[in-house]
């Protein structure tokens, strides 16, 4: 059910929507690589591929071609092991009687099991074992005399995080949760709007940034253009994970490019933690910039030390555990003649489960490194999320089983220093108010049930590529 996704959408009557929809997921490929799909409108029929792998995979140029229409919306997933089936893949697509939508989500919603016992109590169907599925069938039960009303119905009664794209035969939809867990931007292409999990996804279509879709807001694009629905929102939550790991340090998120707040947190940590070291290396990508912002505070020189194949996916988003041991030693090459017999300190963003970090350690010693000293971005892990990120039960997490001189050991480091959350929030440079810090804290911004039943619901076992064409008429 924890997912991490890219979503996308735009509303352009003169582009070839699914080929820019396409180019976006690619750009947003870091947040989801265990399937993709494209939904499109053309103002009568909705159509829409989906398949298991990256973008890449999933289209070509007879897929695409199929997707004519000037509205898209298109999804990158990740999901945890027991969810990762075709059939979860998104945009999936909802009807009853009356009319059909897509729908692509990123987040998670808390209370999914209840609503989806009430919706199959209502007589409607599921396909897949996603809260996404839930969402668009919630907004199709809901009351109200337009699409509009049905979606402020619906959310009243969704907790947890949602940014979401919906297609209807006419019409494109833009939610967001009313604290702003997952980000979400809103811009424009030559002839229509586009919004994006990250702004990085606009850079590369030519699409200029406008804004941030704000936390509670509800837009709707369709032929009369952009009408936005202000929504309540008390209390804000951004995942400052975002920050740390898991938007591309090129994108703007709350008005901050994230490289500089990366770098940021390396200097943060230079200072928290000094050390008498020859060399500094952030862990590639998703350190490389922390890493120079800890030599530039330190004066120490900054190196790569760990070439990456970027062919092989993120560890930590990877589904199961076999996947992220064999992925570590696949994704690094060791520069021996950088490292042979110098004192090492490295970067890296987080420590979840330790799984990683004993084997990147390993690789660096055996390439020469005399002394390893570990400084991380994210402060202790202690708590699982619950807004959208699949990273580890409570007993799994290194930091709530284990001081930190034990993980130092644990990891085969000389040495361990976290950042404080503190120099967290000051490296982003906004009121820490902005932001969920739950899985440090365990102070989550809305009321969580610790032992959250999985949601698994009834579901086809669909495997492979998976191809829907829905002819669904105008509402
Ligand atoms: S618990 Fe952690 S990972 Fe989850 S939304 Fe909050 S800050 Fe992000």
């Amino acid at each position: 059910m924890h997912e991490s996704c890219g979503i996308f959408g735009i509303y352009s009557p003169d582009e070839d929507v699914a080929r820019l929809t396409f180019f976006a997921l690619f750009a947003l490929q870091h947040r989801g690589q265990e399937s993709s799909g494209i939904a499109t409108a053309d103002g009568k029929k909705i159509r829409v591929i989906t398949g298991m792998g990256r973008v890449s995979y999933v289209f070509d140029e007879g897929a695409l071609s199929n997707l004519s229409g000037h509205i898209a919306i298109g999804h990158n997933r990740y999901s945890t092991a027991g969810s990762s089936r075709a059939s979860n893949a998104q945009p999936i697509i909802v009807r009853n009687d009356d009319s059909s939508l897509a729908i692509a989500n990123n987040g998670n919603i808390i209370n999914a099991k209840y609503l989806y016992e009430e919706l199959v109590g209502q007589g409607y169907k599921f396909n897949s074992t996603t809260d996404t599925e839930v969402i668009g069938n919630l907004i199709l039960s809901s009351p109200g005399n337009n699409w509009v009303e049905k979606i402020q119905h619906a959310i009243r009664r969704l907790q947890g995080a949602y940014s979401t794209v919906v297609l209807t035969p006419d019409e494109l939809f833009v939610i967001r949760d009313p604290l702003g867990v997952r980000p979400l931007c809103l811009g424009t292409v030559d002839s229509g709007w586009v919004v994006a999990s990250e702004s990085c996804a606009l850079d590369h279509i030519g699409a200029a940034f406008v804004r941030e879709v704000t936390p509670g807001e509800i837009i709707v694009i369709n032929k009369n253009g952009l009408e936005s629905y202000k929504g309540e929102s008390s209390k804000k939550g951004a995942c400052i994970f975002e920050y740390i790991y898991f938007a591309r340090p090129d994108s703007i998120i709350n008005g901050r490019l994230l490289y500089p707040a990366r770098q940021a947190m390396g200097a943060g940590l230079a200072r928290e933690y000094p050390v008498d070291a020859d060399i500094v290396m952030g862990v590639p990508d998703s350190a490389t910039a922390a890493g120079t912002g800890f030599a530039r505070e330190s004066g120490i020189p900054v190196v790569e030390g760990l070439i990456k194949n970027r062919y092989v996916g993120r560890t930590f988003i990877e589904p199961d555990q076999r996947i992220r041991d064999l992925g570590v030693k696949l994704k690094f090459n060791p520069l021996s003649q950088v490292l042979d017999g110098e004192r090492l300190v490295v970067v890296d963003d987080s420590i979840v489960r330790g799984t990683t970090t004993p084997s990147v350690v390993k690789i660096l010693r055996k390439a020469g490194a005399k002394e390893i000293h570990m400084r991380i971005c994210a402060p202790p892990i202690k708590y699982p999320c619950f807004f959208g990120v699949d990273m580890a039960t409570r007993r799994e997490l290194i930091a709530a089983q284990k001081t930190i001189p034990e993980i130092c050991e644990f990891i085969g480091a000389d040495s361990l220093g976290y950042l404080s959350i503190d120099g967290l929030i000051n490296s982003v440079g906004l009121p820490r108010d902005n932001f969920c810090l739950a899985c440090f804290t365990g102070d989550y911004p809305i009321p969580v049930q610790l032992e959250m039943d999985k949601l698994e619901l009834e579901t086809m076992a669909a495997g492979g590529h998976q191809e829907v064409y829905d002819g669904t008429e105008g509402r």
